[in-house]
């Protein structure tokens, strides 16, 4: 059971003979091809044991790769690495390129070193996101041959791989999508993309299985970020849910079923992103009125300052306090529809302002009538109160074009494959 769900497969999207879809990947011009550099792990122990010898033997040069940590200094940094090098340390620390590498906050950087025997380092390359992150910045410090070590900055282009994972739900999503190695943006992600039909938070059932095909953009083959989710299937308390993702040139793109039919909501299910925290967080009946007395709403209890995003397009009608409701946000939207985000922490909007379903609004607090942090919820249909998780349910159905059915129809047979591909590698280590 230990590999259960472990495998997470790179496969070459060229492999299937298609160009990848996503408009971040597909229009990252592929032009640099540099040299792969074999990096074979060597442990602590290894490296002290070679060291050990003191071979003055030039020719042996051992290779390590980390990552950087918040906090790293040029010291621990070089320590992990097993390269205790001062001069290395002093360069890392005054070369105004090299210390870009550490500045503040920066973590997650790949970073290898190439180092003589007797620890010296000979060649450090590190490589980051471009802050547009369309690009990545390459590091090369190397020692020439006088001794000196020079540093120098190049830019390369991401490339887009493929990637299949596969899991079961044992206890919670996050849980399930970190035993697979899938990263956080994939799994929230996953829930977004499904979360009309399921309710991550209350629904999930042990046994719950996934499978997902998404892209990994990779600097010199190491994985800088994650794009998006290009299929899912989610198969949930015994009910297939699919999702493919479609986009042509000229047309907007989005999630389609296998059945070439997209889902379009008006109504986000939620005005909470699904994440880490919130998914920790349960629903609730109303904190402050203690019996049963009709509550015109839906509680959403989550940690001070969670951002709150408007889920339909409208207009900001009031944005200010009122008795109660504390700071408190009304949202007009088409049909004479009403929602109301109430005890904020933070008010992100202005009356009269025009807001996209999905644009942060405010924080979560705890203003007004309140005893701890939630968000208060309302849906007003025409005045009337309404479930405003009803309404999340609503969508109206959009065919894939008929012009580009075809070309769906290659797309959602290739995610097909690669779906059932994630699924029996489920299998397989289940077995
Ligand atoms: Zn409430």
């Amino acid at each position: 059971m230990g590999g259960l769900g472990v495998v997470l497969l790179g496969t070459g999207v060229t492999a299937f003979g298609i160009a990848p879809l996503a408009p971040d990947a597909s229009d990252i011009p592929v032009h640099q091809v540099i040299e792969a550099l074999n990096v074979p792990t060597q442990t602590q122990a290894n490296i002290d044991a070679l060291s050990a010898t003191q071979q003055p033997d030039a020719a042996l040069v051992l290779y390590r790769t980390e990552t950087t940590r918040r906090d790293d200094t040029a010291q621990s940094l070089l320590q992990r690495l097993g390269v205790p090098d001062s001069q290395a340390q002093t360069f890392l620390r005054n070369d105004p390129l090299a210390r870009q590498l550490l500045q503040a906050g920066r973590t997650g950087r790949p970073v290898s070193v190439e180092a003589s025997a007797s620890n010296e380092l000979l060649r450090l390359t590190a490589r980051w996101l471009s802050s547009d992150e369309r690009g990545f910045t390459r590091l090369v410090v190397e020692r020439s041959e006088d001794g000196k070590l020079h540093s120098r900055l190049e830019q390369g282009a991401l490339t887009a791989s493929t990637k299949l994972a596969s899991g079961v739900i044992r206890s919670s999503l996050f849980a399930a999508t970190d035993e697979a190695g899938i990263p956080d943006p994939i799994a929230i992600q996953l829930a977004e993309m499904f979360s009309s039909d399921i309710d991550f938070r209350r629904d999930l059932r042990q046994g719950d299985r996934f499978s997902v095909v998404f892209e990994s953009l990779e600097a010199d083959g190491e994985a800088l970020r994650t794009g998006r989710v290009l299929s899912a299937e989610f198969v949930n308390d015994g009910k297939e849910y699919q999702s493919v993702w479609f986009e042509e040139p000229g047309h907007k793109g989005g999630y389609y079923g296998f059945d070439g039919q997209s889902s379009r909501r008006y109504y986000l299910s939620s005005p909470l992103e699904f994440s880490r925290v919130s998914s920790g967080y349960g629903m609730r009946f109303h904190p402050i009125s203690g019996t049963r007395k009709p509550h015109m709403g839906v509680d959403y209890a989550a940690p001070t300052g969670t951002p709150v995003r408007t889920i339909g397009d409208g207009v900001v009608e009031f944005a200010g306090v009122q008795r109660g409701y504390g700071n408190v946000i009304y949202v007009r939207h088409r049909n004479n529809q009403m929602t109301v985000y109430a005890h904020l922490s933070r008010i992100g909007v202005r009356k009269g302002q025009r807001v996209d379903q999905g644009d942060f609004i405010g924080a979560v607090g705890s203003t007004g009538a309140s005893t701890g942090p939630h968000l208060h919820l309302e849906f007003r249909d025409n005045g009337v109160h309404v479930d405003p998780l009803s309404i999340a349910r609503k969508s109206e159905s959009v065919p894939v074009p008929p012009a580009l059915r075809q070309r769906f129809d290659a797309v959602a047979q290739l995610q097909r494959l690669q779906l059932d591909a994630a699924a029996s590698i489920r299998q397989a280590s289940a077995e």
